[in-house]
């Protein structure tokens, strides 16, 4: 068995003792996320007590913890929802059944996934945004193929900051402590006498302590290190407490953590990599203790660092110089010299690593240099990011023309069961055939969409609309209310939320190249789009940087216009924008709003999963829409790079009016006699048919075994 799997089996059983018999199928699913992508996995948990699914924020292990008596005897006396039960866990078990794929690693020597944050689900909040839910998708998406990949990541106490906006329009970050004994993990164990497994990291001055939680995902281990242990001193301890800390210090405390004690973890659990994936520059000093194993084989750090360098990978995120983590030359030697020692090398000799031009001690640090020094292959997330990257980095290799820079790219895609709504899903399973997620990097596998009767899709579309704009109604009213609205205006203000009207999405980070301002560029226009015969109402979501005063102000400014104009009352920023939170959105939206400052969107992915449900986008042609768009599947702004950035946005305000004013708007409520939006629902046809196959994350995983993980 694998590391840690007795573990998860005894933490089933003990939870499964506190419930009816016929629900211990519920305990065993619990412990794996694999019902979190199963069509009914959520309704099934929710059936047991829906209101405590819900005040348990959804996390399966807290709902059978918490549930009355009275409502499990409710549950296992019900035979179909048992019987329903049942059918998940036989999926579960024949999905764990299937023998593994063969190809570039195998189990006994598997792909070792490195990334600060994961994903999942809202249940398990270890992740801040895009790299978090492209990691988890990544996960589940190996898990549907049957790859041989674990993951390492950490397990944080109090996750990534929770965001409120007070009645000034101010954004306010609080932290919410999650307990791992509650979550569908658990702590790994050794094989002698069961007592949690201790991993040893010298980080700075300090021997620091951390134990290992599993978290399963379908047939993917996810492991995640913790240093909340009382053997730690309060600094150490807090390493793991919230993701990307403020502190620089504890946030190179956390790289070194995830990247040397993740790679000690897999040593401790016997786990021999055949590929490190390296998932942003945070991982990168996995690769530095990897080399252990062949420096006490007898081999000089050198050529050490050079085998190990053989089976390393590298994915980079960002184009934005801010979010490439640098560090003080001395910091790094400090933290990472004992590490270093141990290895026979130098905390010197790290730093000239991670340095664009080594030789240059005025030179700090560099994480993604660092990653990039010590991997056989790198890649951006879309093709236009891997010429940014390569341009970006070619002082890495001076020698080369930057066409020669060895960094290539592979486009993000996403885990289509996962973003796909369930109205959408039951149309799709009738016209697709059964299985058609599992085919979804074959274009083929969509072309019968375009012999979807209009009536049907749309239909579809205005059922997942409606159940968007009840949660925007509720949600909406909530937040008012506690922000200290008058209550007129809430009430008022939900009621102008429409079931009928277009829905429009804007969710991302508040960074200010997102450019959320161009959607007020002009406010007479904006508020004729928002108050016109044929209206628009607008979803805003998306947390700022807590240091970021430019991204907060962003909302700021919106809320300042609101209260200028009754209009705005179609108008709703979601506060605390998360997965689920992204779920909904993408779910009911009719078009999806991309407009960040070229060429600074390495990939996106938001609007990928508003494509799976009919949305249209409306985006820059930068990230995946260069890639995308083919002219009539969607909307499209320049996406040239230009120095004057006022001039710019002026343009493309300017552009954006004109596409939803003459074409978006009319297209959206032109329809024939019997309702239908003809044009419309045409272009959807297209966008799903060219974009969900290569957008997939089936497409991008293949793409990861062909162009990357298989060694040249
Ligand atoms: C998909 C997703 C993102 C990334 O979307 P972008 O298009 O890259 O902005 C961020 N946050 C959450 C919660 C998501 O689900």
């Amino acid at each position: 068995m694998s590391a840690g799997a007795e573990d998860i089996v005894r933490a089933s059983s003990a939870l499964s003792s506190r419930l009816p018999w016929p629900l211990a199928v519920l305990a065993r699913l619990a412990y794996n996320y694999r019902w979190a992508w199963l069509p009914d996995g959520p309704e099934v948990f929710a059936d047991v007590d829906a209101a405590r699914w819900a005040a348990c924020g959804r996390n399966p292990v807290r709902l059978l913890q918490e549930t009355s008596a009275e409502a499990l005897l409710r549950a296992a006396a019900d035979g179909s929802h048992v019987a329903r039960a049942e059918q998940l866990e036989a999926a579960l078990v024949e999905d764990l059944a299937r023998p593994a794929a063969t190809g570039v690693a195998d189990e006994e020597r598997p792909i070792a996934f490195f990334c600060a944050e994961y994903g999942l689900h809202v249940s398990l909040p270890i992740y801040a945004g895009g790299l978090g839910a492209l990691a988890g998708d990544i996960l589940k998406e190996a898990s549907d193929r049957a790859l041989p990949l674990v993951a390492v990541g950490l397990m944080y106490r109090h996750g990534y900051f929770r965001q409120r906006v007070d009645h000034t329009g101010w954004q306010q970050e609080y932290w919410v402590p999650t307990d791992p004994e509650r979550s569908p993990a658990v702590l790994v164990t050794t094989a002698d006498d069961r007592t949690p497994l201790r991993i040893r990291v010298p980080i700075g001055a300090d021997d620091v302590v951390a134990q290992v939680w599993r978290v399963d995902v379908g047939r993917v281990p996810l492991f995640l290190l913790d240093t909340d242990v009382p053997e730690n001193a309060r600094v150490a301890r807090w390493i793991t407490t919230r993701l990307y800390d403020s502190d620089p210090q504890t946030r190179l405390a956390q790289y070194v953590l995830l990247g040397c004690g993740g790679a000690a973890a897999l040593r401790a659990l016997g786990i021999t990599p055949a590929i490190v994936h390296m998932n942003e520059g945070h991982a990168a000093f996995a690769a530095l203790e990897m080399t252990r194993t062949a420096i006490e084989g007898g081999t000089q750090f050198g050529a050490a660092f050079e085998a190990v360098r053989q089976r390393t990978v590298f994915t980079t995120h960002t184009p934005v110089p801010a979010g490439n983590d640098t560090y003080p030359s001395d910091q790094v030697r400090a933290a990472l010299g004992p590490v270093a020692q141990s290895l026979g090398t130098s905390g010197d000799e790290i730093v000239r690593l991670g340095r664009s031009r080594p030789d240059d001690e005025h030179e700090p640090f560099g994480v993604t240099q660092f990653a990039l020094r010590a991997s056989r292959a790198a890649n951006g997330v879309s093709r236009r990011h891997g010429e940014v990257s390569r341009d970006m980095w070619r002082v890495l290799w001076p020698e080369r023309e930057v066409d020669g820079v060895p960094i290539g790219h592979v486009t993000n895609g996403v885990h289509i069961p996962s973003w796909v709504g369930a109205p959408m899903r039951r149309l799709l399973d009738r016209h697709l055939g059964a299985g058609w997620a599992l085919r979804s990097a074959d274009p083929a596998t969509f072309e019968p969409i375009d012999a979807i009767p209009a009536e049907e899709l749309w239909a579809v579309r205005g059922d997942q609309r409606r159940h968007l704009v009840e949660y925007v109604r509720d949600r909406s009213q909530l937040q008012r209310i506690a922000r200290g609205d008058p209550r007129e205006y809430v009430e008022a203000s939900a009621r102008a939320f429409d079931p009928e009207v277009l829905t429009i999405g804007f969710a991302r980070r508040l960074a200010t190249y997102k450019r959320l301002h161009l959607l007020l560029h002009d406010v007479q226009r904006s508020f004729a789009l928002l108050g016109g015969e044929r209206p628009v109402q607008l979803l805003l979501a998306g947390k700022a940087h807590p240091r970021d005063d430019g991204g907060k102000r962003l909302v700021q400014d919106l809320f300042a216009v609101r209260a200028q104009q009754r209009a705005f009352e179609r108008v709703v920023f979601l506060e605390d924008y998360n997965l689920g939170v992204a779920a909904r959105l993408v779910g009911g939206c009719d078009l999806w709003i991309n407009v960040p400052r070229p060429p600074l969107e390495a990939s996106g992915t938001s609007g990928m999963k508003n494509v799976v449900n009919g949305g249209l986008q409306l985006s820059v042609l930068d990230g995946w829409w260069a890639e995308g768009h083919d002219g009539a599947n969607g909307w499209a702004l320049s996406g040239e790079v230009d120095p004057d950035e006022a001039g710019q946005d002026a343009r493309h305000a300017g552009e954006l009016y004109r596409l939803l004013e003459s074409e978006v708007v009319p297209e959206f409520y032109d329809r024939d006699a019997a309702g239908i939006p003809q044009a419309w629902t045409a272009r959807m046809k297209r966008s799903m048919r060219t974009l969900i196959p290569a957008f997939s994350a089936a497409r991008m995983l293949a793409e990861y075994e062909e162009r990357v993980y298989r060694a040249r």
